[in-house]
C-alpha cells in the first residue's frame, strides 16, 4: 500500500502539546482495512507537512507476532527502525483483533504516533485530539473545511460552495449544505467579534 497524508503542522504551536493529528500515525483499524494485517504484507506510508513537503517516508512489515517499521525523517535525514508487537485480543462479539503495543507503557492500542525516534501511544507523547485543544468557533471552521473538501471543493471558505458530487443523494448533500451554512456562521460571528473588539467599535 502507498499512502500519503498531509500532517497539518500549522495546527501545532511549539510551546503546546502535541496535536496527534499533526504526527505521522500506524493505525492497525486502516491495515485491517486495507488488508495488510497479515504475515508477509508491506505498506509504504507518507506523511507531508501542510505545506506539502516530505516529512516522513514509512514503510511497514508484518512479521508474524510484529510490525517491522522503518521510516526516516526527512528533515533529519536519518533511518530509523522500531519493532512493534502485535497482540491478539477477543473481541466480545466473536473472534479476534490485533492491537499495538505501545512499548513505552505496555498498553495495547489500535494507534501509535510518531514523535522524536518512536512510534509510541497518545498517552506516552501526551498528545490531544485537534479538537481538544481549540475552542468552537476554530472546530467550526475546521468542519466547514471538511465538508467543503468531502464534497470535491476546496478548503477554503472564500471558494464558492462545491456542486453536489455525482453519486451523491441529494438529501446527503443538503445536509452538508445545512451543516457547513451553520459551521461558517459561527466562525464568521465569532470573527466579526474579534475584529469589533479590535477597533473597539
Ligand atoms: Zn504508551
Amino acid at each position: 500500500m502507498t499512502n500519503s497524508h498531509l500532517l497539518d503542522d500549522e495546527r501545532q504551536r511549539p510551546s503546546e502539546k502535541p496535536v496527534m493529528e499533526s504526527l505521522a500515525s500506524l493505525d492497525v483499524r486502516i491495515l485491517m482495512r486495507n488488508g495488510l494485517l497479515h504475515c508477509g504484507s508491506e505498506a509504504d506510508l507518507r506523511f507531508r507537512t501542510a505545506a506539502g513537503e516530505p516529512r516522513h517516508h514509512v514503510v511497514v512489515m508484518v512479521a508474524e507476532d510484529a510490525l517491522i517499521v522503518l521510516f526516516d525523517d526527512t528533515l533529519e535525514g536519518r533511518r530509523h527502525r522500531q519493532k512493534i508487537l502485535l497482540v491478539a485480543v477477543k473481541c466480545h462479539y466473536g473472534g479476534n483483533k490485533s492491537l499495538l503495543l505501545c512499548s513505552s507503557c505496555g498498553h495495547r492500542r489500535v494507534a501509535l504516533y510518531l514523535l522524536g525516534m518512536r512510534f509510541r501511544c497518545r498517552i506516552c507523547n501526551n498528545s490531544r485530539y485537534w479538537s481538544q485543544c481549540h475552542r468552537e468557533p476554530d472546530r467550526k471552521r475546521e468542519k466547514a473545511h471538511q465538508i467543503r473538501e468531502r464534497l470535491g471543493g476546496s478548503r477554503s471558505l472564500m471558494a464558492p460552495f462545491p456542486d453536489k458530487p455525482k453519486g451523491m443523494h441529494w438529501s446527503t448533500y443538503l445536509d452538508a449544505v445545512d451543516e457547513c451554512e451553520q459551521a461558517e456562521s459561527i466562525w464568521t460571528r465569532h470573527l466579526t467579534g474579534r475584529f469589533r473588539k479590535r477597533l473597539r467599535v
